[in-house]
Order: C-alpha cells, then structure tokens, then sequence
C-alpha cells in the first residue's frame, strides 16, 4: 500500500459532497429493564442486578415495561413522529458473550414511531434532520477484556462480563441521510446531537450522558461527486462526545477522499473512533439485516399504545429546548450567537439553575462559560461534571456581589470547589482568602508603600493622582490580592492629602 499526504479538509469538501446518518442509543432511566423485574443502578457489583429472564435461562419468560414504552413514545412525540397504532418487538439473532440470550430483542419492520424530525442552528442557519424512526430494545452486558494494553480483547489474557446492563431498555433513534450539508456537515451532526441530548434531558426520561455511555452515537458518512449517485457509507461506532461526533464525520470525510482520490473502492463497514488519535479504524465488515435473521418475537404480545393514552402524553410534553433557549435568551439580555455557545457547551440549565439559586444572569453565564467551561475543556469533562454545583457558584457570585471576594480571590476558591474542597464559603475560610477591606489593617500597609516609594508619594501629593495606580499595585502585592482595590486608593489618597 502506497502512502501519500492526507487532503485537507477544505480540500475534500470542495470536491465531494458528504452525506452523514446518526444512529443514537439512549439508555433509559428506568428503575427496572425492560422485560423483567431487575433494578438498573449505575455501579453496581457486576451480575448482582440480574435474573432468569435477562440472563436468557430457558423457560424464562419476558413482560415488558410500561415505563420504557412511554418513554419511547414520548421521545418519538418530542420528535415529531407518527406513533404506530399497533408493533411488534422482533429478535435480532447474533453471537457475542455479552449477549446472554443470543439474541437481542429489539424492533425491526415495525418501529414504535416513524417519520419525525428536529430542526437544529448552525451559524444561525436553520437545518431540518429528518427522523426515520425511533425504536426499543434492550441493552447488552458489558465485556471487559483484561492483560492486553488497550483494554480490547486483542492481547488480552482474560475476558469477562457482566450482565448488569442487558435488558435494560434502549431507544434507538435514526435519522434518515442528511445530503446537502457541504462543509458543515461535521457541525450539523454535532448540533444534531446536542439538540437530541436536550429535547431527551428535558423529558426526563435519560440523564444521556455521553461519557457514561446513557446517550451513544454512531455516525456513519459516505461521499459522492457532484451529480453522482451517493456513496458507500461506513458507520463509527460509539463517538462518545460531542466533540467527538464533529471529529469522527470531519476525518471520515478526509479518510473517504483520500481513498476515492485513487480509485479505491469504499467498503461498507463499522470503524471504530479513536479517541486519541481523532480518526477512525476499521472494525468488522458491517452485518446487513440478513444476517440478523430477524423474526417477530413469540414471547411478547403486540404493543398497541391506546390512541387517547398517546394524545395525553402529547399535551403534557414539556417545553421544547429550542423554545426555551429562545425565552432565556430575553431573560437573560443575551445574544443569539452567546446562547448558541451556552447551549452547545451544555451550560443551559446549569446557568438556570445559578439564577434560580440566586445569581444574576451576567454572574451565572460568567462563571459557567469562562472559569468552568475552560477547566471543563481542559479535563475533557461534560460541564455539568466538573465538580461545581449551581448552588455553589450562585454562593460564589454573592460572596463577590458582597465585596468579600474579587475576581481573582473568586477564581482561586472555585478551584478549591472544583477540588472537592466544600462550598465557597467552606474554600474561603480553609484558604484564608478573603478581601481585606477593613481600613485599620489596610492603613499599616498603606503606610509602608507610601515609605518605600517617596517619588511616587511625592507625585500624587502634587496632584497626579493617575501615579496612585503604583502604590494601588504595591500595596495589593503585599496583601496578597487580598485588599480591596478601591479601599486602598481611597486610603492613599487620603493620607497623601490628595482626595
Ligand atoms: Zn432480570
């Protein structure tokens, strides 16, 4: 194989035309799976949380969740979908250790809701994603393969599993291709994401976490030239980011044209995201629904959602994110272009919730968008996992509303909260920061700047009070930051007899 320089992006996007797909899986919040009686908590001891049903013993029989059928349709609602009169769960059949019953009982010919879509902004720019359907099914166990480097099961010297997680209800929502996106189609796929992890986070229904793997995307990509039939598509499995999505499409775009370029044919097939690298490797060559051998599952009775059932959990779906972006956006007096960035760093409701606990929206949206979301950025951590609570920071903002902390004292006790060090108040006392403004300990170190720097003393007796600033600068040195800066210049001025 020869190898020759990558294109660049600009230059692939000039000469092709992609065409994106995402397949996202929500894990639901439900307290029980799907199709048995088995708890669903995060963390817990492996192969606690399981039983004849979910571990697929023979003679076990399923019943399914009302919850998770809810849930579902309320996301197919909050989506637009139609919502099918009558389904069934089908079983798709295939062979992996984590799949204790060997095979996965899921929706194939008859989804739950069909033909929705969610309109997203890019640069301002409205985008329309067609939503081909939304189904359930349940979840696999998790395999973990130990000895190897990588933690895959290539080297490893021992594989094991643990079955908490099979069963518990997953909703699968897949748009129909998106053509015509051009160059933004990395920005649109990502937008799409963080738009879905919002409607879905406003139902209720998921906390979609990306990193813990409650929201999961596959994206799958394929190019074409200009007036030429669509390409092969290949699908990367689990980009578990937001970032990671605009990643994945932008150098599978570059991959594919590389390849194109020299007349290699595209193989339909799954590649996996790497997250160090920020491209793409080639997994398995993809299954088609043939080989999943799907069949209506004999064990469970059609679902058939009752038509007034449907019409109540319709009225009583929430506000829509986008409708509520827009209202905060008076509210809090921002531009649509700030509250694109709140929105995409996923700050929306953490801002709300500081306001709600008392912060004003300039001081909430400050704190958020600048110290946390560069920190947040730094670690590679969602902002709402950080380590700072909105009730943390709405206290923080008060204890600087009150002229008890300044800006650069504030910064240094929110590192301690993010340090898990206890609320602001807690970092303060521990610390020992905190403004000094009482004149009485500040006059001592007044007085000591003056002594030391008598030209500038002498200046601003003369009238050149601009010269103060030096003395202001002095004195804050000596008191760590501490002072208050205005309750120092006051003070100088005062005693140079020149206020
Ligand atoms: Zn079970």
């Amino acid at each position: 194989m020869t190898t020759t320089a990558l294109p660049t992006y600009e230059d692939a996007v000039s000469r092709y035309e992609p065409v994106i797909g995402l397949e996202t899986h929500v894990e639901l919040g439900t307290a029980t799976k799907m199709f048995c009686g088995c708890r669903t908590d995060f963390g817990a001891e492996p192969n606690t949380q399981v039983c004849p049903v979910c571990l697929g013993l023979p003679g076990a029989l399923p019943v399914a969740n009302r919850a998770g059928i809810e849930a579902t349709i309320r996301i197919g609602l909050a989506l637009n979908c139609d919502i099918a009169e009558w389904c069934r769960m089908a079983r798709k059949n295939y062979f992996y250790p984590d799949m204790p019953k060997n095979f996965q009982t899921s929706q194939y010919d008859e989804p739950l809701c069909v033909d929705g879509y969610v309109d997203v902004e890019v640069d301002g720019k409205q985008y329309r994603i067609g939503i081909e359907r939304v189904h359930l099914e349940e979840d696999t166990g998790k395999s973990l393969h130990v000895g190897g480097a990588t933690g895959r099961i290539h080297g490893a010297t021992e594989s094991l599993v643990d079955y908490n997680r099979a069963g518990i209800p997953l909703v699968e929502i897949v748009t129909k291709p998106v053509p015509g996106l051009g160059a933004l189609a990395p920005e649109v796929a990502k937008a799409y994401v963080a738009e879905l992890r919002d409607i879905i986070r406003s139902l209720g229904v998921s906390d979609v976490r990306m990193e813990q793997g409650s929201l999961r995307c596959d994206v799958n990509t394929s190019l074409n030239k200009p007036g030429e039939e669509w390409g092969t598509r290949t699908e990367t499995k689990n980009v578990n980011s937001l970032r990671s999505v605009e990643r994945a499409v932008r150098s599978e775009i570059i991959r594919q044209t590389s390849l194109l370029d020299v007349g290699t044919r595209i193989f339909q097939e799954t590649r996996h995201f790497q997250e160090t690298t920020g491209d793409t490797r080639s997994g398995r060559s993809k299954e088609t629904a043939t080989d999943y051998r799907y069949f209506p599952e004999p064990d469970l009775v059609p679902i058939a959602p009752d038509k007034a059932w449907v019409a109540e959990l319709k009225a009583a779906l929430p506000e829509k994110p986008s409708s509520k972006r827009a209202r905060l956006r008076e509210d809090w007096g921002i531009s649509a272009t700030d509250m694109e960035s709140v929105a995409n760093a996923g700050a929306v409701e953490l801002i709300e919730e500081t306001i709600a606990a008392g912060a004003s929206p300039a001081g909430a949206r400050k704190w958020w968008m600048g110290e946390l979301a560069r920190r947040a950025n730094e670690t590679g951590v969602e902002l709402a996992a950080v380590g700072a609570t909105p009730a943390q920071v709405a206290a923080l903002q008060k204890l600087v509303d009150e002229g008890k902390l300044n800006d650069k004292l504030a910064r240094q006790v929110l590192e301690g909260v993010v340090e898990g060090e206890g609320d602001p108040a807690a970092v303060m006392a521990a610390r020992g920061l905190g403004v000094v403004s009482d004149t009485g300990a500040l006059t001592k170190a007044v007085d000591e700047a003056i002594a030391a720097n008598p030209d500038i003393a002498a200046k601003v007796r003369d009238g050149k009070v601009a010269a103060a600033g030096a003395l202001v600068g002095a004195v804050m040195k000596t008191t760590r930051g501490q002072a208050d800066a205005k309750t120092v210049r006051d003070l100088i001025l005062e005693r140079l007899g020149a206020s």
